[in-house]
C-alpha cells in the first residue's frame, strides 16, 4: 500500500465528519469516470469531496495535510482536451461546484465577484434576469463550464474581455496550509478598490495562482463590459492556403491601434468541416481525409482554406469607421468579407428558405454555424461547439444535456503554442503543425486566435476515437512530437495537458524559483502535485536540498 492510500481511510473519515458522508464520493464507478479524460491517463481519483463553503475548503486542506493525502481542486472539471477532471497523480478531487454564489454584482463599475461553481450559463442567466446591459465574455466550451476554472487555466474567449486572466482580479485563495488571502488590494480588509484593480501595493500575487498548484481559489472578481451602442460581427473566407500570413499582417495594425478590440479567430478548412458536420465515413473509411475529399467537401459546404471571424464594438460611427478599416486591410487578401448585425441576422433567419432557393446554398445550415459564433462575440455561451469532439466517433452526438466526451470515448488533445503575431511566425507554426499531424495520421484541425494585441495562440486539435486500438498512444506520440518541435522553434505551449505537464523548462534558475515557492507554500506537497511543475529532478533547489 503506498503512502497516499495508507493515509486515505482516516482522511476520508475526517472529511465525512466535516462535509457529511453524502458529500464524499467513493463509489468506484463514479471515481472511474472522474479519472477518465479525452486521452489516456493513468492516475486515479481516490475520492471526490464536495465542500460548500470556503471554510469547508480550509478544513479539507488541513485534513489533507494531517494525513498527507494529495488534493486536486476542480471548479467544473470540464477541462476537455487538457485533462478534464482527472488528477495528474493519484489523489482526491476537491470539486468546488457547490461554491456557486455570485457574491457581488456592481452594475455601475461593471463587475461580479463569483465562486468557482458559477458557470457561464449561470452568469449569463443572472445578467439577463437583472435586465443588465452588461456583457460577460464566453468561451466556446460548454455553457456549464466554470468561469473561475477557465480563468485559472488562462483560457480565452471572444469579446474585448476575452483574455480572461487580464480581466479578473481579487482572487480569494485558500493556501495549502489552510490560511486565506485575497490578492491585490484585498490585503487590506477595507480597501474599496479591491474588485477594481489587478495591482495592489507591493508584489502582485494573482499570477502565482494561475496554472499553478500554489492555492485553491474560492472566489474572484470578473470584469464585465457595457453593451456597446452598436455591434457588428465580420466573417471572411480566404481560398488561398498560403493566405493566412498576409491576413495576419493586415490585421495586426488594427489590433495594435485599438480598432479591433476583441480576439479574432481564424480556422482552417479541417477545423470548419469538423465543426459543421459528421465525418464522411462513406468516403474514407477509417483513414484521414485526404486532399481529394477535402476539395469536394470544401465545394459542397462552401468552406475556404481559412475562415475568420471578429467583432466590432462601439458607437455607430466608430463601428462604421472600423468597418471601413477592416475592408481596406483585407482587400485583395480574402475572397469574401461579410458584416452582420442583429437586424441582418434576423432578416437572414426569416428569409432562409427563399434565400436558399436564390443562392443555391443551404442558408439554414450556414445560420447554424454562424449563430453560435455571432453569439460568442457578444458573450453568449453556446452548447453547439462540443459536437466537434465527436467528429471521429461513429455514434451520434447526444443531446446537449447528455453530452460527455470523457464518458463517450471522444479522443481530444489540444496542442496550443503561443506565437508572435507576425505572418511568418504563424505560417511557420501552422505549416509545422499540419505536417506533423498528417505524418502521424491525424487531420490537422487548427485555429489561430489573435488573442491579445501582439500575440496569437494557435490551437491544434488532435481528434480521434479512443475506442480504436492504438489510437490513444498514437495521439500522445503525435502531441509530444509536435510540442517538442514547436518548443524547439521558439513556440512553447501556452497551456499544458495533464499527460505532458512536465515538459522541461529551459531555464534552471526559473525552475529553482518555482520549486522554492512550492516548498515554501506547500511543504507537505498536498496540493495538486505534478500540476505545472518542472519534471522531478530538474532544478532541485537549495531549499529543497536543505529540507531533505
Ligand atoms: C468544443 C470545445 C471548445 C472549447 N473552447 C474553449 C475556448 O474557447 N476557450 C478556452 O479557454 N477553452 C476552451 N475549451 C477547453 C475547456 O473545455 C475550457 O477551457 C473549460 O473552461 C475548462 O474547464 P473548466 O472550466 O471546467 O475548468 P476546470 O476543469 O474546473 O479547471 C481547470 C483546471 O484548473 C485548476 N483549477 C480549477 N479550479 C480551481 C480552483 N478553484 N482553484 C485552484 N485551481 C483550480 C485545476 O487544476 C483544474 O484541473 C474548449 C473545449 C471544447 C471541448
Amino acid at each position: 500500500m503506498n503512502a497516499v492510500v495508507s493515509g486515505l481511510s482516516e482522511a476520508l473519515r475526517s472529511w465525512a465528519g466535516v462535509l457529511g458522508r453524502e458529500y464524499v464520493d467513493v463509489d468506484p464507478s463514479i471515481l472511474k469516470q472522474a479519472s477518465t479524460a479525452t486521452f489516456e491517463t493513468r492516475a486515479r481519483a481516490l475520492a471526490i469531496l464536495h465542500p460548500a463553503t470556503r471554510e469547508d475548503v480550509q478544513e479539507c486542506v488541513r485534513i489533507a495535510n494531517r494525513h498527507r493525502v494529495p488534493l486536486y481542486p476542480i471548479s467544473s472539471g470540464k477541462n476537455w482536451g487538457y485533462g478534464s477532471r482527472a488528477p495528474v497523480h493519484d489523489g482526491v478531487l476537491l470539486d468546488l461546484g457547490r461554491l456557486d454564489r455570485i457574491r457581488q454584482f456592481d452594475p455601475n463599475l461593471a463587475y461580479v465577484t463569483i465562486e468557482p461553481g458559477v458557470t457561464q450559463r449561470h452568469l449569463h442567466e443572472f445578467l439577463t434576469s437583472k435586465g443588465s446591459t452588461l456583457w460577460m465574455d464566453a468561451t466556446g466550451a460548454s455553457p456549464d463550464c466554470s468561469i473561475v476554472g477557465n480563468t485559472l487555466e488562462r483560457g480565452f474567449g471572444h469579446t474585448p474581455m476575452g483574455d480572461h486572466a487580464s480581466t479578473a482580479c481579487a482572487f480569494e485563495v485558500v493556501l495549502p496550509n489552510g490560511e486565506i488571502i485575497t490578492t491585490g488590494f484585498g490585503q487590506f480588509d477595507s480597501a474599496r478598490a479591491t474588485p477594481l484593480s489587478r495591482a495592489g501595493v507591493g508584489p502582485a500575487l494573482d499570477g502565482l495562482f494561475l496554472q499553478s498548484n500554489f492555492g485553491i481559489v474560492t472566489a474572484m472578481t470578473v470584469w464585465l463590459m457595457p453593451a456597446p451602442e452598436h455591434f457588428e460581427a465580420f466573417f471572411f473566407l480566404c481560398d488561398d492556403p498560403r493566405g493566412l500570413g498576409p491576413i495576419v499582417e493586415a490585421l495586426r495594425p488594427l489590433k495594435l491601434n485599438g480598432t479591433l478590440r476583441s480576439a479574432l479567430h481564424i480556422g482552417n478548412d479541417y477545423k470548419v468541416i469538423a465543426a459543421s458536420g459528421a465525418f464522411p465515413w462513406d468516403r474514407v473509411g477509417d483513414g484521414v481525409l485526404d486532399e481529394a475529399v477535402m476539395v469536394d467537401m470544401r465545394a459542397r459546404h462552401g468552406i475556404a482554406a481559412w475562415s475568420g471571424s471578429g467583432g466590432l464594438y462601439g458607437t455607430r460611427v466608430q463601428v462604421r469607421e472600423a468597418k471601413r478599416l477592416v475592408k481596406r486591410a483585407l482587400a485583395g487578401k480574402v475572397n469574401q468579407l461579410r458584416f452582420i448585425d442583429d437586424r441582418r441576422l434576423s432578416l437572414m433567419s426569416r428569409l432562409a428558405r427563399p434565400l436558399s432557393l436564390v443562392t443555391g446554398r443551404d442558408i439554414n445550415r450556414l445560420l447554424n454555424v454562424l449563430r453560435p459564433v455571432y453569439g460568442l462575440l457578444k458573450g453568449i455561451p453556446t452548447g453547439s461547439t462540443i459536437a466537434s469532439a465527436y467528429w471521429r466517433k461513429k455514434t451520434t452526438v447526444p443531446e446537449a444535456e447528455q453530452v460527455d466526451p470523457d464518458r463517450d470515448g471522444c479522443g481530444l488533445l489540444w496542442c496550443s503554442p503561443v506565437v508572435p503575431m507576425t505572418g511568418s511566425a504563424i505560417a511557420e507554426v501552422t505549416d509545422l503543425s499540419s505536417r506533423t499531424l498528417l505524418d502521424h495520421g491525424f487531420e490537422p484541425q487548427m485555429s489561430v486566435s489573435l488573442a491579445t494585441d501582439r500575440m496569437a495562440i494557435c490551437v491544434v486539435t488532435i481528434t480521434y476515437d479512443r475506442a480504436q486500438p492504438g489510437a490513444d498512444a498514437a495521439a500522445l506520440t503525435c502531441y509530444e512530437a509536435l510540442a517538442e518541435a514547436l518548443q524547439e522553434k521558439g513556440y512553447p505551449l501556452y497551456r499544458r495537458n495533464i499527460a505532458k505537464m512536465t515538459l522541461a523548462p529551459t531555464s534552471s534558475s526559473y525552475t529553482h524559483l518555482l520549486r522554492d515557492l512550492k516548498s515554501a507554500l506547500d511543504p507537505n506537497g498536498i496540493l495538486a502535485p505534478g500540476r505545472y511543475e518542472p519534471a522531478a529532478g530538474v532544478g532541485d533547489s537549495a531549499l529543497i536540498r536543505r529540507r531533505a
